[in-house]
């Protein structure tokens, strides 16, 4: 029986970075790992932030951006831990504009309150909860 090599090692989220597992059983704490397979990890963690409705990703195709974008920043810093992924990932240019976005919206809540006009929902909210939303990616 030869040796496991890990190839398919994922990510299971754990604060004592030691998450590693792979079908031939639970492998902890591996820093090789860290750095060979930083993609796998960037993706667990970012799959988690968006299946919990932490941050929105449109698209498989900008998860595989931000995961890339975060993986070499994660190498470039030579960082691989949890908090270093979350931090990088929510700073990511693919998710940039929500804070300024939402910033806005409650100005304009706040605006409508105050002078007792209604709150009209902002296009986008429309087509989204009309299921139109992915059609105008981009657009807003
Ligand atoms: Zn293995």
């Amino acid at each position: 029986m030869t040796e496991c090599a890990h190839a398919e090692a994922r990510w299971e989220l754990a604060t004592d970075e030691d998450g590693w597992a792979c079908d031939c059983g639970k492998l902890g704490f591996r820093p090789d790992l860290d750095a060979e397979l930083i993609e796998e990890k960037v993706g667990a963690v970012l799959f988690w932030l968006a299946h919990h409705d932490v941050v929105s990703v449109s698209n498989g195709t900008t998860g595989d951006y931000i995961v890339a974008n975060v993986a070499q920043a994660a190498r470039k810093a030579g960082r691989y831990d949890q908090y270093t992924i979350v931090s990088l990932i929510l700073s990511d240019p693919n998710l940039a504009g929500h804070a300024e976005y939402w910033a806005k919206r409650s100005a304009e809540w706040l605006d409508a309150e105050r002078e007792g006009r209604g709150h009209e929902k902002p296009v986008d909210q429309v087509l989204r909860e009309s299921g139109m939303r992915s059609l105008f990616e981009g657009v807003f």
